[in-house]
């Protein structure tokens, strides 16, 4: 391997031969071969990956623009529009059938690049999302894409990690894979680092770690040795599945909306059709352009593309703002979330943690210093601790039972692991113990992971005499009720007074510490095993240790935001009660004097449970399972609940909430699976913005809708009254194609980019199954179709009145319906307050450009004798203009007394936040 992974001349022959080769032998062999090599350095790295590629599995094929340019002609209203042109085509009119057919390319267009868009922002999600592996280099451990992982690497495994790429165990602590992906079993799979043969089905190869399995539980070590397609499940699948869409409920209710209506109109269509040649003696042509117009006016089929950018818009909004969303659904469910229970350390605090004080034997030690620097006294009063053999042995635990690093890196100090664990070994080193070269007297024989179930770790050294000693740390009531001594001053061991060191968790507590209790007990030379039962009783309490963990500046703030916004904060922790109440205080929740633990949660009854759920805010000393009830009971109480999480256990309650959140940073992809939405920065205060931006998704959903709709609503009503009452058409159908374009498209295009209304996040959440298509929505539709319909006659009968010219009155009416159109617009940027602000006239960039455009178009439309040919219109008069503008204005008016007096009316009733 190594040979042939350093000369870079190798043929591909020769690396395929290989590459089969590792396949066939005892993996055991290859393993020593390749750790042989020890940490890879960079050019290492650099030349294995231009000989074995990326660490990937080749994606499942993109759609091609021809098959995205393919799916646009699916859409109905091309079916009419095609159809329409094929016989306009046969009776000869040809300017009709250029027109039809140059809307159909121009809807083409419009679609296919809107869908572009849409997948351009889902694939900067997928790059976003790109799983993680942590690796041991040549310099150092880190957490890197997955895909830059090569032959040889060493790479580590935590609970809840997919395994990166097929890995030869040469470390397992109690580590269980599942591995239903490959062999379909189920239950996990206990792993062992001794040698298999080479021919053991894959179900047996107990010391492989196979790319894409999940680790259920405890650590291991692994070295890689397969990557990208040559693992056992490239060779499988062979593809990435890849199922991400933009389909949310909402857009297939739209979708089904648009369908159904598109048929009741085809058939009212034909009847009219049928009718009309029957009854009205109008000739056949005027009627088929008629019913075509009417087809046209009335189906929203822009609706459901529009909806879709927005959507994308949205989506590439919120991961902007560190909030990554896996399943499209939650964009809608977010603006609705009424409670959110988040984890403390790391997203409501900063996660940057300092040992602050410690207690021993009866005394408080006060420890100074700065972040991560290992500068800083430990002082008992104001004089310095220099001499005990206490301190030196609470800080060798410290450092041994730690599995973090530190490094230095560009003059800063950096932890690779666990920050707490970090902090521990700043703590050892200000005590005089160097976990690099002291340490190094000590080596680990074997450990016990931490678990948040059982809230300890713990560790077997050896020094080189053999001599062994057991060190454990973990939440410090757990560890008291561990052990049965203490170590005194001196370094003797005596009895346990477990009130005197209640109280002093207490203290630290209160304080708003993190406290952790250390402990240790001697072991036999001849040790080498350790599990959870060696360490559960028996054991000399060395002392506890209080860290300082501030929380995060703008968590305060976007709590309060959230408060205003009617969203309940709730903490779910697994620290301590005191310290959890503390932090709360100092964060703004509500509710911090009763605390609930995860012990008392157990013994409520399912009624209980509700009502405490509702009322606390703090829940301390939860583990995952508490997570679930909690989720489970707030939605009984009519809760849209969103849940933080980062490990695997957190993953049924990800599941189960209507937002999941998963831990970008510090989340296991366990956790980001389960997860609707993942924090690249692990920050409260990125929730808080995606419930903004998710109430902006809404209700910009909503605007597009109340936009779109009453342009159909008004022009087929418009064509039905005319067609019904035997009048002459107010516009034609040609015209109708030319609204719809001008129009909807480019003006409703602007409200997918609307940014948030000012008062989004000061009205309480929309209920969770408020239909979007109800109340408000359809009476704005209906209102403004009316609207518009008396706009249009009123336009037509105005200037057969002034001109009597039919095409004059045309071309005025088709105007007036657009500048209606763009003052609407402005009105249903604000669905709530005043649109006729300065705020509300200036508007976005965007809408200006929009209607500076439809402007420029409808005047090329009016004037150009070009137009006049293919749309049949006639130049108008300044009056006529001013006619048009005049109108649009009076609609404004009206929407805007609308408002007004619904506020009135019902002082209470609102669109809805979204
Ligand atoms: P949150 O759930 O808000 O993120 P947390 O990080 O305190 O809080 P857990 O990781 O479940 O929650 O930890 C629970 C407790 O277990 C901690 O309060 C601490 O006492 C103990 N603990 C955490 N990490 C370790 C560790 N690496 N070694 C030993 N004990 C630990």
């Amino acid at each position: 391997m190594t040979s042939s992974a350093s000369s870079p001349s190798t043929s591909d022959k020769a690396v395929n031969s290989q590459r089969v080769q590792w396949h066939a032998t005892d993996i055991g062999e290859v393993r020593s071969e390749l750790s042989a090599t020890g940490p890879l350095s960079a050019q290492a790295v650099g030349e294995r990956l231009s000989e074995f590629g990326h660490n990937r599995l080749p994606e499942a094929r993109r759609r091609g623009p021809l098959a995205r340019l393919g799916n646009q002609l699916k859409n109905f209203l091309i079916y009419v529009l095609i159809t329409a042109a094929v016989i306009t085509a046969v009776l000869g009119h040809w300017v009709d059938t250029t027109v039809i057919l140059a809307v159909v390319v121009i809807q083409t267009l419009v679609g296919f690049i809107q869908e572009g868009k849409a997948e351009q922002a889902l694939s900067a999600i997928r790059h976003m999302l790109a799983p993680k592996a942590v690796v041991v280099r040549e310099d150092g451990q880190k957490k890197i894409d997955a895909a830059e992982l090569v032959p040889g690497d060493t790479v580590i495994l935590e609970p809840g990690d997919r395994v990166p790429a097929d890995l030869r165990l040469e470390r397992c602590h109690n580590l269980k894979i599942e591995e239903a992906v490959l062999t379909g079993e189920s239950e996990p799979v206990d792993k062992t680092t001794g040698s298999q043969p080479a021919d053991a089905v894959l179900g047996d190869q107990l010391s492989m770690a196979f790319s894409g399995t999940m680790v259920a539980t405890g650590t291991g070590r692994g070295v890689v040795v397969r990557t990208g397609e040559n693992t056992e499940i490239g060779r499988i699948s062979g593809l990435l599945q890849d199922t991400a869409t933009l389909k949310t409920p909402l857009l297939e209710q739209i979708d089904r909306f648009a369908r159904y209506l598109s048929i009741i109109i085809i058939v009212v269509g034909l009847a009219i059709f049928g009718g009309g040649l029957a009854l009205s003696g109008l000739p056949v042509r005027e009627l088929f352009m008629a019913v075509v117009g009417l087809t046209v006016a009335a189906i929203p089929e822009g609706l459901p593309a529009i909806l879709t950018i927005t959507l994308a818009i949205g989506v590439r909004r919120m991961a902007t703002r560190h909030a990554v969303v896996r399943r499209m659904p939650v964009i809608e469910t977010l603006g609705a979330v009424s409670v959110i229970c988040s984890d403390k350390t790391g997203t409501l605090t900063r996660n940057e943690m300092m040992v602050t004080a410690a207690v021993m034997a009866g005394k408080r030690l006060d420890v100074e210093g700065e972040g991560y620097e290992p500068d800083g006294e430990i002082r008992e009063g104001s004089d310095v601790v220099s001499e005990s053999p206490l301190l030196d042995e609470l800080a060798r635990a410290a450092a041994l039972c730690n599995d973090a690093h530190l490094e230095r890196h560009e003059g800063t100090i950096r932890v690779a692991g666990d920050p707490m664990e970090g902090a521990l070994k700043v703590f050892a080193q200000k005590a005089g113990f160097d976990a690099e070269t002291d340490g190094r007297e000590w080596p680990r024989t074997d450990e016990v992971p931490f678990d948040a179930d059982y809230r300890f770790m713990a560790t077997l050294n050896h020094d080189h005499h053999r001599h062994g000693v057991v060190y454990v740390k973990g939440a410090p009531e757990r560890i008291l009720e561990m052990c049965t001594g203490m170590v005194t001053d001196s370094g003797d061991t005596s009895s346990l007074d477990r009130e005197a060191w209640t109280d002093a968790i207490s203290e630290l507590a209160s304080e708003g510490l993190r406290v952790l209790a250390l402990a240790r007990r001697p072991a036999d030379s001849s040790q080498n095993t350790l599990a959870v039962e060696d360490v559960e009783d028996g054991l000399e309490l060395l002392g506890l240790v209080g860290l300082l963990d501030p929380p995060r500046q703008e968590a305060i703030q976007a709590i309060q935001d959230c408060h205003d916004a009617g969203i309940r904060v709730k903490m779910i922790t697994g620290d301590h009660a005191m310290t959890a109440s503390a932090i709360g205080a100092r964060l703004g929740l509500k509710n911090t004097t009763r605390v609930m633990t995860g012990r008392e949660l157990d013994q409520l009854g399912e009624d209980e449970l509700r009502q405490v759920a509702g009322e606390v805010d703090i829940f301390a000393r939860t583990s995952p399972e508490h997570k679930l009830r909690l989720v489970e009971a707030l939605q009984a109480l009519h809760g849209v609940v969103a849940m933080t999480g980062d490990g695997v256990n957190d993953a049924p309650a990800l599941k189960r909430a209507d937002v999941g959140i998963a831990m970008g940073v510090k989340g296991s992809e366990a956790a980001r699976e389960a997860a609707s939405m993942v924090l690249l920065d692990d920050n409260f205060a990125s929730i808080a913005r995606a419930v903004r931006e998710g109430r902006t998704v809404y209700n910009n959903l909503k605007k597009a809708i109340a936009f779109m709709l009453p342009i159909n609503g008004g022009e087929s009503v418009s064509l039905i009254t005319a067609l019904l009452l035997g009048l002459s058409l107010p516009i034609s159908a040609l015209q109708i194609l030319w609204v719809n374009l001008v129009g909807s498209v480019i003006l409703a295009m602007t409200l997918a980019f609307e940014p948030s209304e000012p008062g989004v996040m000061r009205r309480p959440p929309r209920s969770r199954d408020e239909p979007l298509l109800a109340g408000f929505v359809v009476w704005r539709v209906a209102f403004v179709s009316v609207l518009f319909l008396i706009g249009i006659f009123a336009a037509w009968y105005w200037a057969m009145d002034q001109f009597s010219d039919e095409s004059v009155a045309r071309t005025l009416a088709v105007n007036t319906l657009v500048a209606m159109e763009v003052f609407y617009l402005f009105a249903v940027r604000y669905l709530d307050t005043a649109s006729v602000t300065l705020r509300g006239v200036l508007g976005t960039p965007i809408v200006l450009l929009a209607v500076g455009a439809v402007i420029l178009l409808q005047l090329l439309f009016t004037y150009l004798p070009f137009f006049h040919q293919i749309f049949g219109t006639a130049p108008l008069t300044l009056g006529a203009l001013v006619f048009a503008g005049a109108a649009g204005v009076v609609v404004l008016l009206v929407l805007e007394l609308e408002t007004w007096l619904r506020k009135r009316l019902k002082p209470g009733l609102s669109s809805g936040s979204g």
